[in-house]
């Protein structure tokens, strides 16, 4: 389970997480884990722009969406966890099989 700020983002087993992971927190996510046998001279690791939301306060909608790259109007309502797969679910409006 990938969780933002306290929401759930993505649910799958970890292999669908790191080989085919859907939701935009989960790809970053998984792209900024450093590669075996590459060193940190050679390749710098990817961050995410941005800051998580304070949980005092938490945002309205998708709680990534101030550092989404895929964010648009929709994002400011909160996106069900739709189930994608027999074991793969994903909360985010830009994935298939949600209404956008
Ligand atoms: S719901 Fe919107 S802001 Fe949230 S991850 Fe999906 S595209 Fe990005």
């Amino acid at each position: 389970m990938i969780m933002y700020a306290g929401k759930l983002a993505e649910k799958a087993p970890t292999a669908t997480i790191i080989q085919k992971p859907l939701h935009p927190y989960t790809q970053a996510l998984v792209n900024s884990l450093p590669e075996v046998g590459v060193r940190y001279k050679d390749k710098k690791l990817a961050g995410i722009p941005g800051s998580p939301p304070s949980l005092l306060k938490p945002p309205t909608g998708c709680r990534f969406r101030a550092r989404c790259p895929l964010a648009f109007a929709k994002c400011a309502e909160e996106p069900p966890f739709v189930k994608v797969d027999t074991d793969h679910s994903v909360a985010c409006w830009k994935v298939p099989g949600t209404d956008a």
